[in-house]
């Protein structure tokens, strides 16, 4: 048998390993599952009344991740057909041990480690989008959305429920939360979507931003983190 023209090479995003690691291992990226609005503020700016309604998820394609290494700068080319490109910090949740119909009290088992993510979204494309009742694939699910850092194993850095999580562009404070506030927890996310899918090893879920999305231009420098994952940054070029 043989290929009709060469397979895609996997995407991979690499482990962030101790300093005196002498091994470099890389994750294998399954699928990207994303929350919507999963904190109250955001919510509440993107006009919704966060009452607790179910959480609810869109996708990316795997390839659209954009890696950022550590101690480098990544580069997020400004997507085509779009003015108005806007920031989400987020929580990555990286799962190594798939299922389905996971339960809560469990769900912490399926997760091999955290990384931090920008949910990179043509808000002008996803208002359209809203307003027609149509998809959110070219809002959302574009090349290079989803710039990620290294993947910190939970053997290392433990689980991530609270915590800063911020984003300064050029140096101001524009998001600022704390990984407490999710609306929906990252147990009761992992329940939640197994029920809509069964989740594999090499799945990521962008688990929601917090309030304080806004618009990029070339230029930019994105600088964020989240306590007990380091920080990273993007310049949108
Ligand atoms: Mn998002």
């Amino acid at each position: 048998m043989d290929y009709v023209f060469a397979p895609a090479p996997p995407v991979t995003v690499p482990i962030a390993e101790p300093a005196t690691a002498a091994v470099s291992r890389r994750f294998p990226v399954h699928r990207i599952y994303c929350v919507g609005r999963n904190y109250e503020a955001h919510a509440r700016e993107m006009g919704h009344d966060p009452d607790r309604e179910p959480p609810f998820f869109f996708a990316k394609p795997a390839d659209a991740v954009l890696n950022v290494t550590t101690g480098a700068t990544g580069e997020f080319p400004y997507p085509a057909r779009s003015s108005n490109v806007h920031y989400e910090m987020e929580l990555v949740v990286a799962i190594g041990k798939g299922g389905r119909d996971i339960s809560a009290a469990l769900a912490l088992e399926h997760v091999y480690g955290y990384a931090l993510g920008l949910d990179m979204t043509r808000r002008d494309l996803q208002a359209e989008a809203k307003k027609l009742g149509r998809p959110w694939e070219t809002a959302k699910g574009f090349d290079h959305s989803a710039p990620l850092g290294p993947i910190h194993p939970v053997a290392q850095a433990g689980h991530i429920e609270h915590g800063a999580i911020w984003l300064n562009v050029n140096e101001v404070e524009k998001q600022r939360s704390d990984v407490s506030q999710l609306i929906w927890s990252i147990p009761e996310t992992i329940a939640f979507l197994s029920t809509f899918f069964e989740l594999q090893p090499g799945d990521l879920i962008f688990t929601g931003t917090p309030e304080g999305v806004g618009a990029v231009a070339r230029g930019d420098l994105m600088t964020g983190g989240i306590d007990g994952l380091g920080q990273f940054s993007v310049r949108v070029v």
